[in-house]
């Protein structure tokens, strides 16, 4: 027993020095070095990567260049490493969900979240009405589009000028940037969303959406169509890996206990029916999106992001499933991967 804690009070000295010292990072045990030809190396594996192809069922995202790719990462100290092209922005699409659920769970608390669209995977794709019908709303999640429409509702706000602010306001501060939405994205998907009115109108129908379920999908379509890039993505990332504070800027978002559930529920059903697959592979709590991004939450280490628009057939980003799965298990990102001493 002695000896254990002897040894454990030597290496936390050898720790604290070496912190000090600026060589570690607080949380990552990975020398910086170490940390870039880690992005260099994804960044070179793949970016002749062919595979998958551009969302097209909202027409604005077919168009996006499908060479870009963009990887970055920010660790709890607020240090940025970065490889390819972090400026080009793309849509946020469905990694919106996590920050508007952020926002209810900040002001609602979690059981708001657990007891209206529930905290479960549907194993359905993400617009799914089979997974609405099921159990008449229940027992979803905020990461699917029944689920986060009703989250969209329950922004609080006097109008809707209120409640859009509301979002558009914490997405910038998770970003530590003012963030815009990409009005050509927002004109296509507002024009062809009418499958997630009909979604909102089944969430009004079963008591889930309890204000104008139409205004819900507008807003819901707007923070799709926020403009981000690697970079911002990653900012995002690490503000949740970070206890809800922005490690660059050091504002505080949102409380440090409401992150847990927020990565839970990333956990379960971040990348569609493919999340348990991605956990498997990573153990990384993550979110997705059609426009081609992804982030991924080390907590207590890092936020990654990784922006290539082709997806495969489950909706993911190829490259960044694959770049985001080879930087992290480089630099032990996986937070069920302990090693005995
Ligand atoms: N705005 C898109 C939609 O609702 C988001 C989907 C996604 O990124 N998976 O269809």
């Amino acid at each position: 027993m002695n000896r254990v804690t002897k040894s454990g009070s030597f290496v936390s000295i050898v720790l604290a020095f070496l912190l000090a010292a600026g060589t570690l990072h607080a949380g990552l045990d990975a020398e910086p070095q170490d940390i870039e030809k880690a992005l260099q190396n994804a960044f070179d594996t793949y970016k002749d990567l062919q595979q998958g192809a551009n969302a097209d069922y909202i027409p604005a995202l077919a168009k996006v260049d499908p060479n870009l790719f963009g990887i970055a990462l920010i660790t709890v100290d607020g240090r940025l490493y970065t490889a390819g092209d972090v400026k080009s922005e793309v849509s946020i699409q469905s990694i919106s969900k996590v920050f508007t659920m952020a926002r209810v769970i900040q002001d609602s608390g979690p059981a708001a979240i657990e007891s209206n669209m529930g905290v479960d995977a549907t194993g359905q794709v993400f617009n799914s009405i089979v997974a609405v019908e099921q159990y008449q709303g229940s027992e979803m999640n905020a990461m699917v589009n029944p689920g986060a429409i009703t989250a969209t509702s329950m922004v609080q706000g006097e109008n809707r000028d209120a409640r859009w602010g509301n979002i558009i306001s914490t997405y910038s501060a998770f970003a530590g940037r003012e963030l815009t939405v990409l009005e050509d994205v927002y004109q296509s998907e507002a024009a062809t969303n009418q499958r997630n009115q009909a979604i909102a109108m089944l969430m009004y129908a079963y008591g889930h959406i309890k204000g104008d379920p139409l205004e819900a999908t507008d807003i819901y379509t707007r923070q799709c169509s926020v403009g981000v890039n690697a970079t911002d993505l990653a900012a995002m990332a690490a503000t949740l890996a970070n206890g809800g504070t922005n490690p660059v800027t050091g504002t505080k978002v949102i409380d440090a206990d409401r992150v847990p559930p927020i990565l839970a529920v990333m956990a379960t059903a971040g990348l569609y029916d493919d999340s348990g697959k991605w956990l498997y592979a990573t153990g990384l709590p993550a979110k997705s999106g059609v426009g081609g991004g992804i982030l991924a939450v080390s907590p207590g280490k890092f936020g990654i992001a990784v922006i290539s628009p082709p997806l495969d057939a489950a909706g993911n980003s190829v490259r960044a499933q694959k770049a985001i799965t080879d930087i992290s298990n480089a630099l032990g990102g996986n937070p069920y991967a302990y090693r005995p001493q």
